[in-house]
């Protein structure tokens, strides 16, 4: 049995097709006349998109369903889905409580109501009949000014309990103009005592070496082994891991094929720099975690010993595991057959 982290999984995108649908359909939303039957509305969601910022816009259609009197009732749900179907024994996901504040208030109400929003999805992370570690993981966003981005990192800061980290996120071509407003912003996560990760090298126009000394993670960062392998080694001493989410890619049309993936995982072994694979949008991909393994596995682009490797790693990279082995090392000491 594998037991699996998660780090990389957003609210917007976490809730299932069928989940997401059958709640149109009760709220009597309008998208629900649009779709009366599941399987039109599944292909709907799932269907590729020409580029990130297109795919972007699916997150923004699942945002304003997932207001404060919602939250709850889709976080339950995916968390329940998470240890019954995926194996998921611990999850960090993340999400930007601005965009799920009401839009019609002015920015500093919005930005009072964010710490709520956290409250309700750690409220409803914790279910004991599920009993994953949960925490959640609070996203800059690229579109959002710098007063709301410092809300976020100060909000994030001040509920340890229910936060682990920063991420930023947002279409990637948007942090060009604003690198020095987003050093800014991880310099200050920093010294709050915050662990941070970002969207970077994702897409070849994502590419910004300036922020990488910020990170502990980096979300995506594909191109670099592909486009800009000569950065590994910094990367490797840094001991950054990459956080890679195979069919993102796919419905991004950032790449045509997993193919160039069999690259990404040598040039990082050989390099030192650890992989951790994720879903990034489990729900809207349709693709659970255990099935982007398989996936690698059945297209020969990763063999077991490389699988395993990328689970412990996801354990000893996630922001707040509260135990020193990865959950296979506990199991195993606990049967009494290893460790001690
Ligand atoms: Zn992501």
């Amino acid at each position: 049995m594998s037991l699996h982290a998660e780090l990389h999984r957003h609210l917007g995108g976490a809730v299932v097709p069928r989940v997401f649908w059958r709640y149109l359909h009760r709220s009597c939303h309008p998208l629900a006349e649009a779709y009366p039957e599941y399987e039109g509305f599944e292909a709907f969601i799932t269907r590729p998109r020409a580029s990130l910022e297109e795919y972007l816009e699916l997150h923004s259609l699942v945002e304003v369903v997932q207001r404060p009197d919602t939250l709850a009732y889709f976080v339950s749900k995916l968390v329940r889905g998470a240890f019954v179907f995926e194996s998921v024994v611990y999850m960090e996901l993340r999400h930007t409580p601005f965009l799920r504040t009401d839009p019609t208030e002015p920015m500093a109400r919005r930005i009072d109501a964010m710490r709520p929003i956290v409250d309700t999805i750690a409220a409803a992370g914790d279910q004991p009949e599920y009993p994953l570690v949960f925490s959640q993981i609070l996203c800059m966003h690229s579109r959002l000014p710098f007063e709301v981005n410092r809300a976020i990192v100060d909000l994030a800061a001040s509920m340890p309990r229910a936060v682990c980290g920063i991420d930023l996120a947002g279409p990637d071509h948007l942090y060009a103009e604003r690198l020095e407003e987003f050093i800014s912003l991880f310099r200050h996560a920093q010294e709050l005592g915050l662990k941070t990760t970002g969207h970077l090298y994702e897409t070849p126009q994502g590419c910004y070496a300036e922020l990488l000394p910020y990170l502990d993670r980096i979300g995506h960062g594909i191109q670099i082994p592909l486009l800009y392998p000569e950065l590994l080694p910094a990367i490797a001493e840094r001991r950054q891991c990459l956080e890679i989410c195979p069919t993102t890619y796919l419905k991004t049309g950032t790449l045509a094929s997993l193919e160039p993936l069999r690259s990404v995982f040598d040039r990082c072994e050989r390099a030192g720099v650890d992989i951790v694979l994720c879903t990034d949008n489990a729900g809207l991909h349709n693709v659970r975690l255990p099935f982007e393994f398989e996936n690698l596995l059945t297209l020969d682009i990763i063999d077991f010993r490389q699988l395993q490797a990328c689970q412990d790693a996801a354990f000893r990279h996630a922001f707040a595991w509260p135990y020193r082995q990865p959950a296979r090392h506990l199991l195993r000491e606990r049967a009494g057959t290893g460790g001690g």
